[in-house]
């Protein structure tokens, strides 16, 4: 095995017994590695592993994100705790699930004065910056500098906020953020520290606008359409069929590009409508119906996002050439890394939230030259719960024992403890609210998952061997009986260890109360 010789006698007490003992952090001393690593956290707004070829995409290439995993390590099964926006970012700030850290929907705003893996690191002496989206409605803390898209973002013209001053930037967001996280490497961080960046892009989130560069990309071809585009969700409970996130019926005209976008220069707009009129001309000729009208829609849908995330591998292109060719590349650990997955069309859907396989595991890839060995691959379950504690441990920093994940450390050097944990706890709590998807929490194994939708008081259960789509319950089936009752044992212990306790929000059924998407396309 490949290791690095700054790593302290402390840290490796820490590697090797990362989860056994407590490690109370206040009061103590911490123990800054002799040479602590520069740590590039490049993370993305929706973006499904499907849709990276290092994952085996089949619809597309990425060759800078696969650059990180062919000289890095790739993680298979990176499940989040709780499957959209705001709650991933705060749980990946706080290493803490929903319950400990308040964020539990996008409506909520993020307690900045929590304790967070960048605060830690500041007192440890690093340098701190947060570039691009935020989304957590509170201004950042513990950042020696930010510069953040306000709220969701624009993607083209976007405003943003500069350590506190509102500015407004020309240009569209991926490129805009990658300027801005170069300009803060070259000339704004402290050169006599250790630095930590989050690289934070709003790309590839709905509404799927793609860049200047990338407005023809894929015209000429057809994406194939993944099997379960036409699923009619008979073999699970009522959830499913009670969302509002299909291809089919709930993408507006703004989302299909249908419309004129709004808050664009007009050489952005002679661009934009020199790509798309020619298209939506021949879209409306053509009077599209049933299963033509939802292929239509599929392929509008996935070219447009293939667009953005083709932008968003062009500039963590130009950040490893930034690394490459100033020498930081050889001490710095980069993460790539998702807020969690997303629906490529997978169940007729787009969108996330769901415990779903395709919204439930996030792409998660680290490269540290000397640490990680090049083109690894792992398979134990780890989740966004373990970015915080894996950034104190790189940095030889102690982690705090309220802290609910697992350092990545010891997998990251080719270590398969015995003591990694065999369940994952999952938690939505954002019902009512957009799309639809009703409350559930479950646990995941390797090989299978149990789903309680609480409000509803229906369980599912998939065995992810035998049905990886997840197309057909087997809670009912008797040959899955002692699994069954092991889950519903496991799902107990889990929510019990990680103090879930009972549900503090909320939970109106009332169909009043009940938030409606945006209007749906007519037709
Ligand atoms: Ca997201």
């Amino acid at each position: 095995m490949n290791t690095r010789t700054h790593l302290t006698p402390l840290t490796w007490a820490f590697a090797l017994s990362f989860t056994a003992i407590a490690t109370p952090t206040f009061g103590l001393e911490t123990q800054p590695a002799a040479d602590p690593p520069n740590i590039i956290f490049i993370f993305t707004d929706d973006h499904a592993s499907q849709a990276i070829s290092a994952y085996g995409s089949k619809i597309n290439q990425t060759p800078n994100i696969d650059r990180i995993a062919n000289q890095g390590m790739r993680f298979d099964n990176c499940l989040v705790t709780n499957s959209i926006c705001g709650p991933s970012r705060a749980t990946i700030l706080t290493g803490k699930y929903s319950h400990r850290n308040g964020f539990y929907t996008n409506k909520d705003t993020f307690d900045g004065s929590q304790q967070t893996f960048i605060k830690l690191l500041k007192d440890a002496g690093y340098n701190t910056a947060m570039i691009g989206k935020w989304h957590l409605k509170s201004d950042p803390t513990g950042f020696d500098y930010w510069h953040v898209l306000v709220g969701q973002g624009l993607y083209y013209n976007p405003r943003m906020i500069d350590n506190g001053t509102p500015v407004k930037i020309q240009g569209y967001a991926t490129n805009i953020i990658t300027d801005l996280a170069l300009d803060w490497l070259d000339n704004k961080r402290d050169k006599d520290k250790p630095f930590v960046l989050m690289f934070q892009h709003k790309a590839p989130h709905r509404p799927w606008r793609p860049g200047p560069d990338h407005l023809t990309l894929y015209d000429d071809q057809t994406i194939p359409a993944p099997d379960t585009l036409f699923d009619n969700y008979d073999g699970r409970g009522s959830a499913a069929r009670m969302q509002e996130m299909t291809i089919a019926k709930d993408l507006n005209d703004n989302d299909l590009k249908l419309n004129t976008p709004k808050g664009m220069t007009d050489e952005q707009l002679a661009a934009w409508q020199a790509a798309y009129e020619p298209k939506n001309k021949a879209f409306r000729d053509a009077n599209l119906q049933g299963d033509d009208l939802v292929n239509w829609k599929y392929q509008r849908y996935i070219k447009d996002y293939l667009r953005c995330v083709a932008s968003i591998d062009d500039n963590i292109g130009r950040m490893l050439d930034y690394l490459d060719e100033t020498g930081l590349a050889e001490n710095t650990l980069v993460v790539y890394c998702s807020d969690q997955g997303w629906y490529l069309g997978e169940h007729g859907w787009y969108d996330k939230r769901w415990m779903y396989e395709p919204s439930l595991k996030t792409p998660l890839i680290a490269r540290w030259p000397g640490v990680i060995k090049p083109g690894s691959v792992n398979q134990a379950i780890v989740s966004n719960l373990d970015i915080a504690q894996t950034f104190l441990e790189a940095a030889g920093v102690n982690q705090p024992d309220d802290m609910q994940g697992q350092s990545l450390l010891p997998l990251m050097q080719g270590e398969s403890p015995a003591n990694w944990r065999k369940s994952f706890y999952y938690h939505y709590y954002e019902y009512p609210g957009w799309h639809s998807v009703r409350r559930h929490y479950g646990v995941r194994t390797q090989q299978h998952k149990l789903i309680y939708f609480y409000n509803l008081d229906e369980y599912e259960l998939y065995d992810l061997l035998a049905d990886p789509n997840e197309m057909h319950s087997v809670y009912n089936d008797p040959a899955y009986a002692d699994i069954r009752t092991e889950l519903h044992a496991e799902l107990k212990r889990l929510r019990k260890d990680l103090a879930v306790g009972e549900d503090p929000v909320p939970m109106p059924e009332d169909p009043k109360e009940h938030v409606p998407v945006t209007p749906r396309t007519p037709r």
